[in-house]
């Protein structure tokens, strides 16, 4: 088994829509994939299915040998804690430091003090933002705000990054800043990345497996792929 499997999975909403149908996928461990597509094509709720924010009507899904459709709500956390996930809008916590926002995932996990701080400065450090781990969130750039996302992230090691839309937020610098973060982390702690994006520049320049969606429909799945419009141009590799 690879280490992310979805098989055949269906995702209909209570209002009748249909986000994912017949999703069929596999990553292996450390891949960097990107999920591209328009708005309201199914990305978020493909990436919802992998850390069991939803579940599917029908079908698997399958994270580092966990049956995530499978998992009793009181186990959800384990999963979650082997799972980063950064979201488009931060979501930081506007009345703690950048270190304490970092801090807050491992706290519940019962770490002595020493190796919290330890971590938590060895994540900042990754992003480049350890000199302002006293700073509050509305005191950085967008670019600084979504480094602290990342830091809290990794802070763990997770073996698998989510990403819904990391750059959707920020101009192109600062975009391709926060993807050389990510790409190193990928290197680095060979975590396995899952980033949907709609950055056609982004894609286009990385050269990643690209696998597109659309119409919940998963349409095309290349190894070295390019954001393209066209179905046709996505079918042929
Ligand atoms: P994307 O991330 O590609 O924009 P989503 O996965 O967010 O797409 O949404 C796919 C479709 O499912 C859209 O039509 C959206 O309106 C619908 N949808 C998403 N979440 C919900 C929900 N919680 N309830 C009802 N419909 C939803
Ligand atoms: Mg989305």
């Amino acid at each position: 088994m690879e280490f992310i499997e979805i098989k055949n999975c269906y995702k209909v909403y209570k209002n009748g829509v249909t986000a994912l149908a017949d999703g069929n996928l596999s990553i292996e461990k450390g891949e960097f994939v990107f999920i591209i597509g328009p708005t309201a094509s199914g990305k978020s709720t493909l990436l919802k299915m992998l850390y069991r924010e939803e579940k599917p009507n029908k079908g698997e899904v399958y994270v580092g040998g966990i049956n995530v459709v499978k998992l009793r709500n009181s186990r959800v956390y384990k999963l979650r804690r082997k799972i980063g996930i950064v979201f488009q809008d931060f979501k930081l916590l506007p009345k703690l430091t950048v270190y304490e926002n970092v801090a807050y995932p491992l706290e519940t996990y019962g770490l002595k003090g020493s190796d919290i701080k330890k971590n938590v400065l060895k994540a900042l450090e990754r992003v480049g933002l350890k000199d302002k781990y006293r700073s509050y969130p509305h005191e950085l750039s967008g670019g600084e705000q979504q480094r602290v996302c990342i830091a809290r992230a990794i802070v763990n090691e997770p073996m698998l990054i989510v990403c819904d839309e990391p750059t959707g937020n920020l101009d192109p610098d600062t975009s391709k800043e926060i993807m050389d973060v990510l790409l190193n982390i990928n290197t680095e702690l060979k975590s396995t990345i899952v980033m949907a994006t709609h950055d056609k520049e982004i894609v286009n320049r990385l050269k990643k497996r690209v696998i597109s969606i659309k119409d919940g429909i998963i349409i095309s799945d290349k190894k070295k792929g390019k954001y393209e419009n066209e179905v046709d141009k996505n079918i042929e590799s």
